[in-house]
């Protein structure tokens, strides 16, 4: 009697450690992304990729210094996305070679952008001015619709750094060309508030300032 009652109190206690064990998956599900979530990560990633491998062609084409440094700043924005990803057990879509891509549209948009950044340096940093826009918009409306911390973190980052660098092309292709730049995608507000440095998102400090953070008075760097 009483070894049947230990054996059934065994039984229930490897049921309750069952149960626990269940329990503590569906909870680790629960922390887990949603698809949007996962989706914007593995689509950010390209698009961070797009913009580093679209300055890096461009700076072998014109050799001027501000893509080079601002590629590199799109590299530390690549691999903030890959911590996410690695994180959350994605896979990277991001594929070694340079201006090659898994997402279709971001393969479009790269050759077109490259071509037409190969027509003069005013171009070029025209397409560094609307790349820096796509990705403000792109960053700003997937935020609106994520609530994980991290994630929003990293995106947060990446907008203050397309911030700075949108800064950075517009002061280079006003100076080189004498012109004004005009805003494709943002609204004329949005685009004045960068501009003069005045988003109030970002508190403070600047984060990887993307080529000589000039704002107007920034003169020729001198593409070698
Ligand atoms: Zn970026
Ligand atoms: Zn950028």
């Amino acid at each position: 009697m009483v070894g049947k009652m230990v054996r059934l109190t065994v039984l229930g206690f490897i049921a309750f450690l069952l149960i626990l064990t269940a329990a503590g998956n569906s909870m680790v599900r629960a922390a887990s992304l949603d698809a949007f979530e996962a989706e914007s990560l593995l689509y950010v990633r390209e698009e961070e990729k797009l913009a580093r491998d679209t300055y890096l062609t461009l700076y072998g084409i014109w050799g001027t210094d501000i893509f080079q440094t601002i590629a590199n700043s799109e590299q530390a924005h690549m691999d903030a996305v890959k911590a996410l990803l690695d994180k959350y057990g994605l896979e990277d879509p991001a594929l070694p070679e340079i201006g090659v891509f898994q997402n279709d549209f971001l393969q479009e948009k790269y050759d077109e952008l490259v071509a037409w950044g190969a027509q003069s340096e005013a171009d070029a940093l025209l397409v560094g001015c609307l790349i820096e826009e796509i990705d403000l918009i792109d960053l700003i409306e997937r935020m609106a619709q994520i609530t994980k911390r991290d994630i929003l973190t990293v995106f947060q980052n990446l907008v203050d750094g397309s911030e700075n660098h949108l800064r950075a092309f517009v002061a280079r292709y006003e100076s080189l060309t004498g012109n004004t730049y005009t805003p494709v995608y943002l609204d004329r507000n949005t685009y004045l508030q960068i501009i003069t440095g005045d988003s109030d998102s970002g508190g403070g400090g600047n984060e990887t300032g993307g080529g000589g953070n000039g704002r107007g008075n920034g003169g020729p760097q001198g593409g070698r």
